[in-house]
């Protein structure tokens, strides 16, 4: 459900609201919107309860959501949402940049390519310091090490760092150090470890499950939202297919499909999606002609000697390339990319 205020109800009346919400046994969400005042119910379950909201001073109207998300989808929040991860902004007529290396290997690596890519125009850095690979012998990543070398990249750099929480565990620890909390792939299915980063209450880089339907997605968005995380990015990724030319396959139709029922900014990965250097700026393209809020790309200046995902890496003149190209077509739909503020 969907409470509706008057925009001249007071903060008295609001409360009384959200009391009233409380006393039915749900829980109250703040949207904020730029033309009215809302309040997302959620944990409903009888819709003849909206009685009890309608009859309230200042209310003006109690809508029902019909998406089995509500919190993410565009019913309940029609603007597109701007979510702000300190200074950098997703979903303003704006592609978003996040660049750096698949993985922390070291504190030189790290700053080394972080003030690179900072050159170039990235907005937030990227690292992982826990890695979910596919075989246990390959490199897991630095733990705390690791967000600590974010941490200084950023002081370095000025960059927001995004890095990856893997388990309950360690979701705080991260929280700690990280400007933006990355959700693998392999662990958007991860309830409990969803509500765990929603309590943290960052913004959530949330990566869509590599066999999720969009109502899957947009699931596990709910879930960050409903738990306290109100600035939830998507990424596309790639989804499995029976496609061995690439690592994964870019979802391109999945932009439109999910800006249509949802106001939640959406990005593009063309690095784990191509898994291929060749493919990264063709992948980068489709994404922002698409309607893309941004990118995250891995990007390494000595891709032979990384310790993951090394033939994905584009090279530091190679993102060079990628961010005049992607320039020029954001140029074309009136967009800006990147920190340069430049449009092409
Ligand atoms: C990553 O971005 O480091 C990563 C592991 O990606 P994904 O979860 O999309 O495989
Ligand atoms: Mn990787």
């Amino acid at each position: 459900m969907l409470v509706i205020m008057n925009t001249i109800a007071t903060d008295d009346q609001i409360d009384r609201v959200k009391e009233k919400i409380h006393e039915l046994g749900y829980k109250p969400h703040d949207i904020p919107g730029r033309n009215r005042l809302a309040i997302g119910v959620t944990g409903n379950k009888d819709a003849e309860d909206r009685i009890y909201l309608e009859g309230l001073p200042g209310v003006l109207q109690v809508i029902q959501v019909s998406k089995p998300y509500k919190l993410a989808s565009r019913e309940v929040h029609p603007e597109n949402s701007i979510i702000d991860v300190n200074g950098a902004k997703f979903g303003e007529g704006h592609v978003t940049i996040i660049a750096g290396p698949c993985a922390v290997e070291s504190e030189e690596q790290t700053i080394r390519i972080a003030e690179k890519v900072a050159k170039l125009g990235a907005q937030i850095l990227r690292g992982g310091a826990y890695k979910p690979r596919t075989s246990p012998y390959s490199f897991q990543g630095l733990g705390e090490e690791g967000l600590k070398i974010l941490a200084k990249a950023r002081d370095e750099t000025g960059l927001p760092v995004v890095t990856e929480a893997v388990d309950t565990e360690s979701a705080s620890l991260v929280a700690q150090y990280a400007d933006m909390i990355q959700i693998g792939t392999r662990n958007m299915q991860n309830f409990i470890l969803l509500k765990k980063v929603g309590e943290l209450g960052k913004p959530v880089l949330m990566k869509r499950g590599m066999s999720a339907t969009l109502d899957e997605t947009l699931m596990s968005a709910e879930y960050l939202m409903a738990s306290g995380s109100h600035s939830v990015v998507i990424c596309e990724r790639g989804v499995r297919t029976f496609a061995s030319h690439a690592r994964n396959t870019l979802d391109i139709s999945v932009i439109p499909a999910l800006k249509q029922v949802s106001h939640l900014p959406i990005i593009i990965d063309p690095s784990h999606s191509s898994g291929r250097r060749y493919s990264v700026l063709p992948h980068s393209l489709a994404g922002i002609g698409a309607g893309a809020d941004g990118l995250i790309v891995d990007v390494h200046d000595r891709p032979e000697e990384a310790l993951c995902d090394g033939p994905q890496a584009i090279l530091p003149n190679e993102f060079a390339e990628l961010m005049k190209i992607s320039g020029q077509i954001c140029n074309a739909m009136g967009k800006t990319i990147g920190n340069t503020g430049n449009s092409g």
